[in-house]
């Protein structure tokens, strides 16, 4: 599969997935930000190209950490993260 958005593109598997897995000798969070995109399955193989720009763009959610689900505030950075959420 084939993405691309601004002139970029990435070769990729079915699925990309770059977290790494929470650490709870650490418990740091892990900030996002979600962003999704609009895509047609219709006729969609593998060897598709899926447009990441910005007409399929629909959603840019805030700032928040994976694990634990909560919206950035500036006094998380002083908590440990719980590793998943409450
Ligand atoms: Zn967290």
């Amino acid at each position: 599969m084939t993405t691309h958005g601004s002139g970029i593109y990435y070769e990729m598997g079915p699925k990309l997935d770059l977290i790494p897995p929470y650490d709870a000798r650490s418990g740091d969070h892990f900030w996002i930000v979600p962003v999704v995109y609009r895509v047609n399955p219709v006729n969609f193989s593998p060897s598709e190209s899926v447009h990441l720009d910005r007409e399929n763009l629909v959603m840019v959610a805030g700032v928040g950490c994976y694990y634990c689900e909560r919206v950035y505030e500036p006094r998380l950075l002083r908590r440990r993260c719980p590793g998943e959420p409450k």
